[in-house]
């Protein structure tokens, strides 16, 4: 029989995180405070984040961070996840390429988003903080941080998007179940949200607006802090853990991956299944491909501008450096809420600037034949974010074909889609469309950034 999993014991879960920017030959710009352009010190992001994660966020020195006892604990509750060679998928796609994907939709909440979740909430609590708030937009980070917070005993109040929050209601009654607080937004509670209601009383929400409103009531609630499930750089580093445990597994297949693909919304499930991987492209100089696989209604790499941005709507947040599409970007409501976000990660930015990565965008109707293609061989269905890896997989599997390659390929199933059902029904009878926006209307909503770099 041949191997098809590849399991790690609890003992080889990694020890430390690995931090990406000590090695970078180019460090990202700095990240700059909106009012006065100074450069920002972990303790300017004191007042909002937990001081661990602030300096996590800026540490360009250190290329290994211990992961504390309490939170590789955690960890163990469901990782290693296992690397499974995926040998039907490859025979649907009659493909010689050989393809590898790290399961992560095997984590309680069914998402890689359970890494950072944990180490935020335990780090919080390490400091005595007493509430976190965040926001969510399908729901996936919003579960995993209910679930942490549960464990490490905090409170949890999450701003969902309106139009998630209607859409997918099973995901709010998943965080309800953990014991979390949910409110739709925009919301009244917030000035945030009451400016966005004044002017839009239907308005559906979005990320950015769901951020501002999480960013404000931690300000003005005593001993709480705001955690983010994406972008941030401490985020992606607690993702590492993915790639780290990937690397040991792809060498128990003797292989090594010639390409590692990963969906890309903020970057984090991107971000930690590459870095171990990408590091000994940098340090070493592997050759290996690192492909962002991004949807086409929200191209923040393939069509955006690298510059300064929020990454919120209101504007609360500092001036980061990054891909974007323009703070004001109003995605198409695809049904990968997840990668419905208009910037990318700082470090990201940077390596792709420094073209150690590469973007691909997916359509969606690309994105769900991919993935039932997979269900369908593999018999895990995906989440339409994990869609995008799949797609993008897919692609590059048949060029594989053409050229009769026998490439190895990585790529992260990042969760599974089983609460998101309703999608998959719509793209079976016919309602799902794709999207494309035009270079007027990104040009149009990059005003919003281009005047923050004059
Ligand atoms: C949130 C989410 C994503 C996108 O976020 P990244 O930070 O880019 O990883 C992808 N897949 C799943 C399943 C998610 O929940």
């Amino acid at each position: 029989m041949k191997q098809k999993k590849f399991i790690l014991q609890e003992k080889d879960i990694p020890t430390q995180w690995y931090n990406i920017q000590a090695d970078m030959p180019n460090k990202p710009l700095p990240i700059l405070n909106p009012a006065t352009r100074a450069i920002l010190k972990p303790e300017d992001l004191f007042p909002i984040f937990n001081e661990a994660c602030s300096r996590q966020e800026l540490d360009q020195e250190h290329q290994w961070i211990d992961i504390p006892d309490e939170v590789r604990e955690m960890y163990t509750y469901y990782r290693a996840t296992p690397l499974v060679r995926a040998y039907a998928f490859e025979k649907a796609l009659d493909t010689p390429a050989h393809i590898y994907f790290k399961n992560e939709s095997i984590s309680p909440v069914g998402s890689h988003k359970l890494n950072s979740a944990i180490a935020q909430a335990y780090f919080c609590k390490k400091q005595g903080v007493t509430n976190i708030t965040t926001e969510t937009g399908a729901g996936q980070w919003g579960g995993a941080l209910s679930y942490a917070a549960r464990v490490f005993g905090l409170e949890c109040a999450v701003y969902m998007v309106k139009i998630s929050y209607e859409q997918k209601p099973y995901r709010k009654s998943i965080m309800q179940t953990y014991g979390s607080n949910v409110t739709p937004s925009p919301s009244m509670s917030t000035r945030a949200g009451k400016d966005i209601l004044t002017a839009n009383p239907s308005d559906n929400g979005s990320l950015g607006s769901a951020i501002s409103e999480a960013i404000e009531l931690a300000l003005q609630t005593p001993n709480c802090k705001y955690t983010l499930g994406s972008v941030m750089n401490h985020v992606c580093l607690h993702q590492t853990v993915i790639g780290l445990e990937a690397e040991k597994q792809m060498e128990m297949a003797d292989e090594y991956p010639d390409m590692v693909i990963a969906c890309f919304g903020g970057g984090s499930n991107f971000s930690g299944i590459s870095y171990p991987f990408m590091r000994h492209n940098i340090l070493e100089g592997k050759k290996t491909r690192f492909i962002a696989a991004e949807p086409s209604a929200c191209p923040k790499l393939t069509r955006g501008k690298f510059e300064y941005d929020f990454g919120d709507e209101a504007g609360y947040t500092p001036l980061l450096p990054m891909f974007t599409l323009g703070h004001a970007f109003k995605p198409a409501s695809i049904h990968a809420g997840g990668l419905r976000y208009h910037g990318a990660g700082v470090i990201m930015s940077q390596l792709m600037k420094d073209g150690f990565m590469e973007a691909v965008d997916i359509q969606q109707l690309e994105s769900f034949k991919a993935g039932v293609l997979f269900a369908r061989s593999e018999g895990i269905i995906p989440a339409p974010e994990s869609c995008h890896a799949i797609a993008a997989t897919v692609k590059e599997a048949l060029k594989c074909k053409e050229a009769g390659e026998k490439k190895t390929i990585l790529f992260n199933l990042s969760g599974h889609g089983l609460v998101d059902m309703s999608s998959y029904d719509q793209y079976f009878s016919g309602d799902l469309q794709d999207f494309t926006i035009s270079d007027e209307e990104i040009a149009e909503s990059l005003k919003s950034a281009d005047i923050l770099n004059k």
